[in-house]
């Protein structure tokens, strides 16, 4: 019998008391590798109580020391990063060069996060009036909360509650279903790294496991990761309980690729993005929007580059990527790819039925290619989120800015050119979060924030970053009097260089 995924409350690894259990795969083989609890409402009652009770303690303990608990972590995690990383690798299909990446992405955050005492300054102005101070206090809210994706079980729960802790938070998170074995075996290191017990919780469950999360009276802020419906759900249900939030979902990418582009760098760059991690990445771009006559014969050499791409299994060297993540997501792509060619675009490469050697179940599907993709197409409305790249034709710069634009989403988008003038005049224009300069997948590195924007982001401060120190706490200002004519006596030396 695969094994049961426990809980994490209190400090302690423990089986639930439920009866419902979701199955946990493995993607290239479809196999049960472990069974997820749904969470009965009482276990999470308990985490959110343990949760409450450990941050009134670990609130007074100093910033430095918080600092040092993180840097034990983050010792621990490099440590260990290829067996995390074989962990995601079994339980998403990634290939290991890519779940490595994984691990990778979480552990610069939280190298990030143990420069919070730089972090977390206030702000003063001294003799606002006559012996007047004026201090603003940056304080911790209280207990966070994080509903985390599939597509990167390490990364995205790093990127939320390392920081939400060692800002003077606890935190309960519920992983995905999908994949939870990844987020437990970062509770352990945490666990190993000596955190006081209760300051990170984990609970499983579906649906009605996160709205019992986010509308609990003791749950100050809620970050999510995920589709764009959930998201919108999770930002409209947490605001409307008064909490904060901050949802980062769905994505449509798009690279806007010039003509005077070098055309060998467009198309190793774009043929990586679009299918890395089997095109299952939030910023994978997934349409290429050719500019101008002459590059419309390039679309021959992108599916000759795309057509020698193969999926395979975490440790077969010559994959470029695994299976995707369920029966479910696979088939969901199939009926996109079915669409695009129902609606009149042209399937140039089409990767259904694709089958790997010695593993006759897996969710396999190869690189797929659409081309004379419109905008009215569903394939082009919907996040596909499978190894699929869906390639426009544009005239002009300005009608590349104007397509992109005309998106609900805005994650990601890069332009490929030689032309510093039509780069700045692509980032200056183009309404989109993050905007790569002949980088693919532009993800800023963890001293900047994560600024997906428009449909792709509900809230105000983004995660990593000074803007998530910023959503983890609250500022509170002080005026201060002092009044000369009270001051005391002198205590008499103090020998020693400590505070007293
Ligand atoms: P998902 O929305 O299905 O699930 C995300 C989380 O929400 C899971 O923990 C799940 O259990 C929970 N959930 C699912 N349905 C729910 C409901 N009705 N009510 C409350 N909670 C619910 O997303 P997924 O398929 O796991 O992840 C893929 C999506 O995440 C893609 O759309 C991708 O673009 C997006 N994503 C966005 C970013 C970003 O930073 N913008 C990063 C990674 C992934």
């Amino acid at each position: 019998m695969a094994k049961k995924v426990p809980l994490y409350i209190d400090g302690r690894f423990v089986d639930s008391e439920t009866s419902d259990w979701i199955e946990v795969t493995n993607p290239a083989t479809n196999e049960v590798i472990a069974h997820c609890p749904v969470a009965l409402p009482e276990e999470i009652e308990r985490a959110i109580a343990s949760a409450k009770a450990a941050q009134a303690e670990w609130r007074q303990v100093p910033v430095p020391e918080r600092a040092r608990y993180i840097m034990r972590y983050q010792a621990l995690l490099k440590e260990h990063q290829e067996d995390i990383a074989r962990i995601v690798a079994a339980e998403t299909g990634k290939i290991m060069a890519d779940a490595m990446g994984d691990v990778w992405r979480g552990i610069e955050v939280v190298e990030h996060a143990m420069g919070i005492p730089t972090l977390i300054m206030g702000e003063t102005v001294e003799q606002v009036a006559r012996g007047v101070d004026t201090i603003s206090w940056v304080h911790p809210l209280g207990v966070c909360a994080g509903i985390t994706p599939f597509n990167f079980p390490a990364m995205i729960p790093l990127w939320m509650f390392p920081l939400a802790v060692v800002c003077g938070n606890s935190f309960v998170l519920k992983p995905s279903e999908q994949d939870p074995l990844t987020p437990m075996r970062l509770a352990e290191l945490w666990n190993e790294a000596g955190l006081p017990p209760g300051l990170l919780q984990i609970v499983h469950g579906r649906k009605e496991q996160v709205e019992q999360i986010i509308t609990h009276p003791d749950i100050k802020a809620v970050s999510f990761v995920g589709s764009a419906p959930v998201g919108a759900h999770i930002y409209r249900t947490a605001t409307q309980h008064l909490k904060r939030a901050q949802c980062m979902v769905g994505a449509k990418n798009h690279m806007v690729i010039m003509p005077d582009a070098n055309k060998q760098q467009v198309i190793n760059n774009l043929v990586g993005a679009a299918c890395g991690a089997a095109g299952q990445r939030c910023m994978a771009i997934s349409v290429a929007v050719l500019v101008g006559e002459e590059t419309r014969d390039w679309v021959e050499d992108i599916k000759a580059a795309m057509a020698k791409l193969r999926p395979g299994v975490p440790d077969d060297p010559e994959a470029a990527y695994g299976p995707l993540i369920s029966r479910a997501a696979l088939e969901r792509v199939e009926r996109l790819i079915a669409s695009a060619e129902e609606e009149g675009a042209t399937l140039l490469l089409d990767g259904r039925g694709y089958k790997v050697e010695g593993y006759p179940n897996g969710n396999w599907i190869g690189p797929t290619l659409i081309d004379n993709v419109t905008e009215e197409m569903t394939c082009y409305k919907e996040e596909i989120f499978g190894p699929v790249l869906c390639v426009m034709h544009v005239d002009t710069l300005d009608e590349a800015i104007a397509l992109v634009n005309r998106n609900p989403y805005g994650n990601g988008t890069s332009i490929f050119t030689d032309s510093g003038a039509a780069a700045r005049k692509y980032r200056f224009n183009t309404e989109v979060g993050q905007v790569g300069v002949n980088v693919p997948i532009p993800v800023p590195l963890p001293f900047f924030s994560f600024t997906g924007g428009k449909g792709s982001f509900y809230g105000d401060l983004h995660p990593y970053g000074k803007q998530a120190v910023r959503f983890y706490t609250e500022t509170r200002t002080v005026v201060e009097r002092w009044f000369e004519s009270d001051i005391p006596d002198g205590h008499g030396p103090n020998m020693t260089i400590n505070l007293r």
